[in-house]
């Protein structure tokens, strides 16, 4: 299975990163193509595998091409590679909010081709993607496709229409974490704890709890209440979330997330 990639920026380098040490792939078997030579060497040292400068040649020789561009370059790279694109590629595209429309009028009805919604944690392989499938693109496309990003976290297949209420909550979502980790860790400063412990320990208790709900497959509720003993420290803290209207904020901002990447698409 030969993958090559059209942009050999932050997101390809840590997909191929991800295939190769994964065994999905080997180096000798994945390629990118970037205009720069800087982006190319920067790839080929982190990765181990081989970069061109053209773009055609990456597409020409692989079986999975994954458009990795920012969504601004996409069109000048679309009408290059217009009829070297065909049925025989699986075309994959990462580049947020370009619509699977936009392939298939350019390229044509009879291509392959799967839209892919990743977030930046693909880059520690603790990634949270979403994947549509449009074109002729096949069952069998759509389980390569979820097993390629499974290398950088883990991957759910949805239709189209549902991509910007995943932009809403994963691809805008470590954001939102980020400022939950930060807030958290200044009321332990606040509280007296230095600052490195602080941000330390509110990460991990962030990582911790992500891991307790995927691992255990239970509601979040039920685990809330498994550690909410009466009258006791957590329920205290919970009241004070509520009064803040921590549950409804985030709502909102998933909701104000997704109504903008609808606005923008
Ligand atoms: P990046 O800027 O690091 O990489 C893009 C690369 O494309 C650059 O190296 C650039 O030189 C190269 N390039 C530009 N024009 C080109 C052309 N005509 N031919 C070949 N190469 C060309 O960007 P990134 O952060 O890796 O993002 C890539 C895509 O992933 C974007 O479309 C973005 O929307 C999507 N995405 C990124 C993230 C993220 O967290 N970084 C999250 C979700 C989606």
């Amino acid at each position: 299975m030969k993958v090559g990639f059209i942009g050999a920026g932050r997101m390809a380098t840590a997909l191929a990163g991800g295939l190769i040490s994964s065994g999905f792939t080997s180096a000798e078997n994945v390629c990118a193509s970037d205009t720069y030579e800087s982006a190319r060497e920067k790839f080929a040292h982190e990765t181990g595998a081989t970069t061109l400068e053209a773009n055609l040649t990456v597409a020409e020789q692989s079986d999975i091409v994954i458009l990795a561009v920012k969504p601004q370059q996409l069109p000048d790279v679309l009408q290059e590679l217009k009829g070297t694109i065909t049925g025989k590629q699986l075309l994959v595209s990462i580049a947020a909010g370009s619509p699977l429309s936009l392939f298939l009028e350019t390229l044509g009805d009879s291509i392959r081709v799967i839209r892919v919604m990743p977030n930046t944690p693909c880059l520690v392989k603790q990634g949270a993607s979403a994947f549509a499938r449009g074109g002729n693109a096949t069952e069998a496309d759509a389980s390569l496709v979820d097993s390629l990003l499974s290398t950088v976290g883990t991957a759910v297949e949805v239709p189209e229409s549902q991509l910007d209420a995943v932009t809403g909550l994963s691809g805008s979502g470590p954001a939102y974490i980020y400022q939950i980790i930060e807030a958290l860790s200044d009321g332990a400063v606040r509280m007296g704890l230095p600052r490195h412990v602080a941000t330390q320990l509110a990460a991990q208790t962030v990582k911790g709890a992500a891991e307790m709900v995927l691992e255990t497959g239970e509601h979040p509720g039920a685990l809330k209440d498994a550690v909410t003993s009466p009258g006791g420290t957590t329920i205290a803290g919970i009241h004070a979330l509520e009064s803040g209207g921590l549950r409804s904020s985030l709502m909102n901002a998933v909701a104000a997330a997704t109504l903008r990447s609808i606005e923008l698409g």
